[in-house]
């Protein structure tokens, strides 16, 4: 079962740029900078109500950010919907036919478990299932 969406992940190339751009826009500062070594990437997440931001710079070329920058502009990345149980939604979603980048759930950014769709499957929007670990 999805709950709402969890938060929205921008591609930046500046990742201090962007948050001065996004502490002015949102006007709260990033509650949180964190590198995750497995996808390459650093991230600052700010929190507006319910609502979650993600930005993310590539740490090497080797990161899914620095070959989604080769082909886009900086922008929307990807869109992620908090889940009660990630393991069932990956089952769900395989059992429909859809396409998973991810068929287990992996350690993210923020204290998440996630797991992602591949875009081919999702009308070109790559859509992240997060949930809480502690949950
Ligand atoms: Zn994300």
């Amino acid at each position: 079962m999805l709950r709402k969406i969890e938060h929205v992940g921008i591609a930046v190339k500046d990742i201090a740029a962007s948050n001065r751009i996004f502490t002015d826009i949102l006007g709260v500062a990033p509650y949180k900078s964190e590198v995750v070594e497995s996808e390459q990437v650093i991230t600052s997440f700010f929190q507006v109500g319910e609502s979650k931001i993600e930005l993310l710079q590539a740490l090497s070329n080797d990161s899914a950010i620095a070959k989604f920058l080769e082909k886009n502009r900086e922008g929307i990345h990807h869109i992620a919907f908090e889940v009660a149980d990630i393991s069932k939604e990956i089952a769900r979603l395989k059992g429909l036919g859809y396409q998973m980048v991810h068929s287990q759930p992996k350690e993210g950014a923020d204290g998440k478990l996630v797991a992602f769709l591949h875009p081919k499957s999702s009308n070109g929007v790559l859509v992240e299932l997060c949930m809480d670990k502690a949950e």
